[in-house]
């Protein structure tokens, strides 16, 4: 029989209310010993939230007025019972609730402990377990979607759907190898290349989408720079005042540079605003420009402001020289006032649709310099939501293994090798595959997944 886990469900420190989670076969025997109805105990159906005190039966000492609910396995997160005590979200109450429920020989959970049980019970597979987490942890609505998606099993289908054709390959190799002497049609290498590069093609598109994924789930990294008083922080003010974003400052590791998290159409961006690279003798200053190349070499887009309003300067030119072959915009900025540059001054360094015009002052152009940051995330396509992603490191390495194994299966058998070391190759992306869903993971993989997890999750 496994523990009986518990613990507090809700973020630490004051809230309207704080949530116990029990999971396990003594979630009832624990509820109906420390809470009594407010009126009769028939009331404490199965998934019925019951109004009632927490109480200390030694001590006769009421914990706390609450709600509880028990709800009864295997239909529940966990697949095994659980309880639920909704108490004051003070952290007194939640700690002596707590520890109550540890006195009836219940343990604490373990970070991710909840969702394991949901992975061993069957309930969940383990990139759907992964992305119960980048659900919570989903810092824009962009991110938010394609986790949801993840738990929704949009990936795992992906993975059963390549799965099953390799294992159909496999059938194919292992009857052959068993069954030599049988009248058996005889796979041709021919029909093996067949059957291996289909599943060659879908994982070089999940493993292509990653780089999308990756700026989903964790932002894309956005650096700009430009000369004093071209109106960067300008620029800056009106992006967010459009979004309405919800801004945190990060502070700068260095005095040269200032971070900021915002959200743009629902894509997180971590914006760098650098102090400009200056061709200095200045050894203190060179400091600052040498991390401002750092910056910049980090950076998943750069977005260079020039003022509009005055001839390219040296230094703009250097900088234009710099990002040449560069992601980059390069927004010409004060389109209010009579404009100095031009287009045809900037084409020599940038493609036409990296070349944009603005008013930080009046607001103009601001929507397309988020136009161009939505279309670089996603390459120009048109990313259905519910289309799966990978945003997962450990997926994306899988995948490549995968990936690797196939490029070696097809090149034995391009060579007219042995069926049994292709059958080792096919097999081996099979297994990396299900370690990605968790069919073939082992438990120190496990132990490792789950540990990132919050606690009480
Ligand atoms: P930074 O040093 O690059 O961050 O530049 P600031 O954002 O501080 O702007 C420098 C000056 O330019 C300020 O006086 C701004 O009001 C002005 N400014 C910024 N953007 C515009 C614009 O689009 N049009 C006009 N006319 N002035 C602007």
């Amino acid at each position: 029989m496994e523990d009986t886990i518990a613990a507090i469900a809700t973020p630490f420190g004051e809230g309207g209310i704080g949530i116990i989670r029990i999971s396990g076969e003594r979630a009832l025997p624990v509820l109906e010993e420390i809470f009594e109805a407010a009126s009769d105990k028939s009331d404490a159906e199965n998934r019925m939230l019951c109004y009632g005190r927490i109480i200390d039966r030694k001590k006769d000492h009421v914990v706390d007025e609450c709600l509880a609910v028990f709800m009864k396995g295997p239909a529940t997160y966990t697949g095994e019972d659980v309880a639920e005590i909704h108490c004051h979200g003070s952290m007194i109450s939640l700690r002596n609730a707590l520890s109550l429920i540890y006195e009836n020989d219940v343990r604490p959970a373990e970070p991710g402990e909840f969702t394991k049980r949901a992975f061993l019970s069957g309930r969940l597979d383990l990139s759907q377990a992964e992305a119960v987490m980048d659900v919570v942890k989903a810092r824009s609505d962009r991110g938010f979607d394609v986790a949801m998606s993840q738990l929704g099993g949009s990936l795992s289908r992906s993975i059963g759907d390549l799965r099953s054709q390799l294992m159909d390959a496999l059938v194919d190799i292992t009857v052959n190898l068993d069954y030599p002497d049988e009248d058996i049609e005889e796979i041709t290498l021919h029909q093996l290349s067949d059957r291996i590069s289909p599943v060659s093609d879908g994982l070089e598109k999940l493993i292509a989408s990653a780089d999308t994924g990756r700026m989903i789930r964790e932002g894309l990294a956005v650096t700009i720079c430009g000369r004093p008083n071209v109106g960067k922080s300008s620029l800056l003010n009106a992006l967010l005042k459009q979004e309405r974003a919800i801004v945190t400052d990060i502070p700068g590791t260095t005095r040269d540079t200032i971070q900021e998290s915002m959200t743009i159409r629902g894509i997180p961006v971590n914006l760098t605003d650098t102090a400009g690279i200056h061709d200095t003798r200045d050894v203190v200053e060179q400091m600052g420009i040498q991390r401002s190349k750092d910056a910049f070499n980090r950076a998943d887009l750069i977005i260079l402001i020039l003022d509009g309003g005055e001839d390219l300067t040296e230094e703009d030119r250097q900088l234009l020289e710099l990002l040449r072959d560069r992601k980059a915009l390069i927004v010409i900025n004060k389109m209010d006032q009579d404009l100095r540059i031009g287009r045809e001054d900037i084409i020599p360094y940038a493609a036409d649709e990296d070349i944009l015009f603005t008013s930080a002052l009046t607001g103009d152009g601001i929507d397309r310099i988020e136009d161009r940051i939505e279309d670089m995330v996603f390459s120009g396509k048109v990313v259905q939501e519910t289309s799966e992603m990978v945003t997962n490191v450990r997926h994306l390495d899988l995948l490549r293994k995968a990936k690797a194994d196939l490029d070696q299966a097809y090149d034995a058998v391009a060579r007219g090798e042995p069926l049994e070391l292709v059958e080792l190759d096919v097999r081996s992306a099979w297994d990396h595959l299900g370690e990605i869903i968790g069919d073939t993971a082992s438990a120190d993989i496990l132990d490792e997944v789950f540990s990132r997890f919050c606690l009480g999750k």
